[in-house]
């Protein structure tokens, strides 16, 4: 396979996998939008429960992650994966290790990180 083929097939499962987590999100999955981890203990409570899931359990990731299909707004911030410090922007992808998942610009997650 050349490089621009693996890209390529890359873009279509990113883009595949994008569509049914927000299949489940628009169908109602009720997610832990709160509290959101602004302590050490709090992240560090969250990622704990996400290592010990499935790597396919896609509901139970973004329950525990508290992923919207919209930035959560909390005083002056607006906390949306675009302006995470976790996402890759040119892939539309999650880089943090326990998530790993394509996802749109203004979705969020409570993991967010500036
Ligand atoms: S960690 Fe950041 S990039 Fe990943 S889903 Fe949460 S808000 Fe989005």
């Amino acid at each position: 396979m050349t490089d621009s083929s693996i890209k390529t097939s890359q873009a279509a499962n990113d883009e595949s996998l994008r569509d049914q987590l927000r299949a489940l999100l628009k169908d109602g999955l009720e997610t832990e939008v709160e509290p959101r981890a602004y302590t050490h203990e709090q992240v560090l409570d969250i990622v704990a429960r996400l290592q010990q899931l499935e790597e396919s359990n896609l509901e139970e990731k973004l329950k525990t992650a508290g992923f919207t299909l919209t930035p959560y707004r909390h005083e002056d911030d607006e906390q949306a994966c675009e302006t995470c410090m976790y996402y890759q922007l040119h892939r539309k992808f999650c880089e943090l290790p326990e998530l790993m998942l394509p996802a749109e610009p203004q979705w969020s997650c409570r993991l967010w990180r500036i």
